[in-house]
């Protein structure tokens, strides 16, 4: 049997809601992107542009990388719903450039990057019963930094409403793709992660903010033991068992998040 073929970046979304992840990566289904997803892909991508020019050793502002920004915000790969939400092109744009100037000019000094997105070596894990999962691509939106001492560990930037709360990067629900990444990276480049992952939150509501905040033993969650199991194990039982189960009280229950909403029975919808 051929294996389950996942994005990395998609990966964490499992461990969240599995009914909607098996909606949207086994099922098929789709749906628009919002105007405030369509801006964190416009600012990652800058960002990204940004760090890679760096890491070449080029002389770069954030000036020179807001093209980036813009062309992700007016030609989207993607279709934008901008009637979504409240946010419309024009104030995506101002948050955007905003958040991109910061980000240069507080966040990207701190680290030295020796991977941006970098594309990982497939990872096969066998789930048993002849099921296989195949886990690939990039490790979107993240670098790795190295500490210039042999330590090296991974930086995560998340984008979103919610990003920043009181001067911090929001941690809480990230480990499962930390760990995940820190895994592929380890398996890609044969070095260990030895650092604490490092998230950085781009705050797109409001007055923008940018933060840092830290995750130790991500990989912890992942890989299970004798005595418990860890979340790979669980994603082997849904995948040998064809078992994909709902959360309705993920935050991303919403019509404006989730491509299978519409027809989730499970959905709470009386709130
Ligand atoms: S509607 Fe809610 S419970 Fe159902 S798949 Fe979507 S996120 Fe999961």
């Amino acid at each position: 049997m051929e294996p389950y073929r996942v994005r990395a970046s998609s990966w964490a979304s499992l461990f969240d809601c599995a009914h909607r992840w098996e909606g949207t990566h086994i099922l098929g289904m789709h749906m628009p992107s919002s105007p405030r997803a369509q801006l964190g892909t416009a600012i990652h991508a800058a960002t990204a542009a940004y760090d890679e020019a760096r890491m070449r050793g080029e002389a770069i502002r954030a000036l020179d990388v807001v093209p980036v920004l813009v062309d992700e915000l007016n030609n989207p790969e993607r279709d934008v719903n901008w009637q979504a939400d409240e946010l419309s092109r024009r104030d995506a744009e101002a948050i955007g450039r905003n958040l991109l100037s910061r980000y240069c000019q507080e966040i990207a000094p701190r680290y030295h990057y020796v991977a941006v997105e970098l594309e990982v070596v497939p990872w096969l894990i066998d789930c048993g019963g002849g099921i296989v999962i195949e886990i690939r691509g990039t490790l979107d939106r993240s670098r790795a930094r190295a500490d210039g001492a042999g330590g090296v560990g991974i930086c995560d930037l998340k984008s979103g409403v919610n990003a920043v709360s009181q001067g911090r990067a929001k941690t809480k629900g990230h480990a499962p793709q930390i760990g995940t990444y820190e895994l592929l990276y380890e398996r890609t480049t044969g070095q260990a992660v030895t650092l604490p992952a490092d998230i950085i939150g781009l705050k797109t509501s409001g007055a923008p903010e940018v933060a840092t905040g830290q995750i130790v033993g991500a990989r912890e969650q992942l890989i299970g033991t004798d005595e418990s199991p860890g979340l790979m194990d669980y994603a082997a039982d849904m995948f040998r068992s064809g078992l994909f189960p709902p959360n309705p009280t993920s935050h991303m229950c919403s019509g404006k998040y989730c491509a299978r909403w519409r027809v989730c029975k499970f959905k709470d919808d009386q709130s």
